[in-house]
């Protein structure tokens, strides 16, 4: 039984304006009508205004106006303009109760520059009795652990990080676990993120480690960014991935898991040994091939997103079906057993 509906508003990396990573979700059991979770907000009212005139069915009639109302809260893992252009426009114009922006603490100062009177009005605040400014910010803790954020809804942010540069050194972004508290499912959610092999200073595996034993049975989804095709130099990456840094990533998620089982299989069968003879279970091979697969990351179904438009058309296909096809050749090339997909816009996703 998938626990979140999700509608794809937009799912690319840039440049294009009408497809920028902005995804909607909501619990399974309840209508749209009773509240949204904006995760990302780069594309915004407009793109989704378009997505509904070409099928009004995708949020149950509703018009664009209309589920911007519905939006309690936004989940933002960084400032970038393609992650909060779509906020930041409709904030003049928001309908319904206050909203919260949920990110961490320097993603919320970043985009406190934004609402200062000079790039754009200041329409939010720091304080939840100010209901004049339509949004709240609302700073994730990256050690707080799972917050409620929406009702039956709780998240977990972590650092990632996406590149570095002149005036702040290392760039953060976050990745995001969402749970269904009442399932206690979850879904990965990365924000832009950059190879932990070429820092001094690796974050990803933070993530991997605290994922790995869930997977697959409370977390069978990850949404991750691939902004480049294959062979894309290192020094090009501006922070993102490509194939070969995600399946290397991938990679070490997959020897996670495989020592989380490892460990859990030595501590039952350490158990089973301090049993009397005759109470042992009898240990068969396909007890052994459940215990450690061969395709550690099977059961698990991993969304690409954010891949750079192909300005030069260099490509016959859309580049994300391009990507996702390079990504799932090198997970099939190294037995990782995972499920690639691609996030697209106007995509509806059960998860
Ligand atoms: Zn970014
Ligand atoms: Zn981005």
């Amino acid at each position: 039984m998938p626990s979140f509906d999700m509608v794809v508003v937009g799912s690319g990396g840039g440049p294009y304006e009408t497809n920028l990573s902005s995804y909607l979700i909501k619990p399974c059991d309840t209508s749209w009508k009773d509240g949204i979770i904006a995760l990302e907000a780069g594309s915004g009212i407009g793109t989704l205004h378009q997505l509904l005139d070409r099928d009004a069915t995708l949020l149950d009639k509703l018009t664009a106006h209309q589920v911007y109302s519905f939006i309690r809260c936004f989940i933002i893992s960084h400032a970038h303009l393609d992650h909060v252009n779509g906020l930041v426009l409709s904030a003049g114009s928001l309908l319904g109760p206050r909203k919260r922006v949920c990110a961490p603490l320097p993603t919320l100062k970043s985009l406190e520059t934004i609402f200062a009177d000079r790039i754009w009005p200041n329409l939010a605040s720091w304080d939840a009795d100010d209901a004049a400014y339509k949004l709240l910010y609302d700073p994730l803790k990256f050690d707080e652990g799972y917050r409620s954020i929406f009702p039956d809804v709780s998240v977990k942010a972590m650092p990632v990080l996406h590149g570095k540069n002149d005036t702040l050194g290392d760039y953060e972004s976050s990745a995001f676990f969402i749970r269904h508290d009442p399932s206690c499912q979850e879904f990965l959610f990365f924000g832009d993120v950059s190879p932990d092999s070429l820092t001094s200073n690796p974050q990803t595996i933070a993530v991997w480690r605290a994922a790995a034993p869930k997977i697959p049975s409370t977390l069978s989804t990850i949404f991750i960014e691939c902004s480049w095709p294959s062979g894309r130099p290192d020094e090009q990456l501006y922070g993102h991935l490509s194939p070969e840094h995600l399946v290397d990533e991938l990679a070490a998620l997959a020897a996670e898991v495989a020592a989380v089982r490892s460990c859990s299989a030595k501590s039952s069968s350490r158990a089973e040994e301090a049993l009397p003879k005759r109470k042992r279970r009898r240990r068969n091979k396909s007890a052994d091939v459940e215990t450690t697969p061969s395709e550690p990351l099977a059961g698990l179904r991993i969304y690409i997103m954010h891949c750079k438009d192909d300005l030069e058309r260099k490509y016959s296909r859309p580049i994300y079906h391009v990507i996702r096809d390079q990504v799932a050749a090198l997970v099939q090339a190294k037995g990782l057993g995972a499920e690639v997909l691609s996030a697209e816009q106007g995509m509806t996703i059960a998860i």
